[in-house]
């Protein structure tokens, strides 16, 4: 019972929030484990490999993507598109691994709303709105008005903390990992509805 088909656990977040520094630290310590990787029309910033960090593609394809249904969820997120494709999760899941999600708060919504049971969510933050600022100036990677547009999503994104499970405040790294690994341990041990009831049948005739 302890082992089952995989679960989900879902990161969003305002950008510069330090999601991926946080799910690098963490990886090695919360066992077998699927990252999502999705697919976008934004452009690629300096230091992103193509299948690494997302899937790079135009509108015109990712438009098609979602005429076949290739997409367990997808948003416009910043004016761009981003999404899952349902395959490598389906797959992950089948062989028992814990599938993470870095999306937004719409894509948050989509999996619950297809996948509540083995879905445990997880929104970080930085400390302050500040906070928030100084750090997306210091990453530089983006223009200044790329950054207003981040803050400004920032702003209407942490009005819907309370539709997640968990909140986390990545003040320092290493606290914030810490409390992930346990989150992420617990979020394997999630009991989909048809396993209760196939451990109740089988508890009670046995
Ligand atoms: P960035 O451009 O900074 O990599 O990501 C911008 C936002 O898009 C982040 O909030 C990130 O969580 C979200 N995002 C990335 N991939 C996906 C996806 O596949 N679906 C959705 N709904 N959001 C995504």
């Amino acid at each position: 019972m302890n082992r089952h088909s995989g679960a989900i656990l879902v990161l969003s977040g305002p950008s510069g929030a330090g999601k991926s520094s946080l799910i690098n630290k963490i990886k090695d310590h919360i066992g077998p484990t699927y990252f999502s990787i999705s697919t976008t029309t934004r452009g690629k910033r300096e230091g992103e490999e193509e299948g690494v960090h997302y899937y790079f593609v135009d509108v015109d394809e990712f438009k098609s993507d979602i005429e076949q249904e290739m997409f367990l969820e997808y948003a416009v997120v910043h004016g761009n598109y981003y999404g899952t494709s349902l395959g490598p999760v389906k797959k992950a899941l089948k062989e028992g691994k814990l599938v993470i999600f870095d999306i937004d708060v719409q894509g948050h919504d989509a999996v619950q709303n297809r996948l509540s049971d083995i879905t445990t969510s997880v929104f970080i933050t930085t400390p302050s709105l500040e906070e928030l600022k100084r750090r997306l100036h210091n990453r530089s990677t983006d223009s200044e008005e790329v950054i207003e547009r981040r803050i400004e999503m920032a702003k209407r994104e942490v009005q819907r903390i309370s539709e997640y499970d968990f909140l986390i405040v990545n003040d320092t790294l290493e606290e914030a990992a810490e409390i992930l690994i346990s989150i992420a341990k617990a979020a394997r041990m999630k009991i989909p509805t048809l396993q209760i009831n196939e451990f109740v049948q089988t508890w009670e005739a046995s």
